[in-house]
């Protein structure tokens, strides 16, 4: 019976959330953006264990992406890759919440 919903003792600040850490990624590894969103990302990121594991597999795709597009041509990545890697995210939050 903990009663700990929301402890983040930085509430209330601005701040970027989950999703808007979760739009910014790709730009994030791409070096897109500067350093004061970088900084932003990087805050959130250090208390957000879904968020960490969620860059941590787009990475990893994302440099398959760019090993395979070197080999063969410069192809995008498919959407079908961002979904289910979105799908991932939202799931690790859910457990997240839940346990
Ligand atoms: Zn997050």
């Amino acid at each position: 019976m903990t009663g700990h919903v929301h402890s983040h003792h930085a509430q209330g600040q601005r701040g970027p959330r989950c999703l808007e850490v979760f739009a910014r990624f790709s730009e994030y590894l791409d070096g897109e953006l500067d350093e004061m969103d970088c900084r932003l990302i990087e805050e959130h990121i250090k208390d957000c264990a879904p968020c960490v594991e969620f860059l941590r597999s787009l990475r990893r795709s994302i440099e398959a992406a760019h090993a395979y597009s070197a080999q063969v041509e410069p192809a995008q990545p498919p959407p079908e890759l961002e979904s289910r890697l979105k799908q991932a995210w939202q799931e690790a939050l859910r457990r997240r919440k839940s346990a």
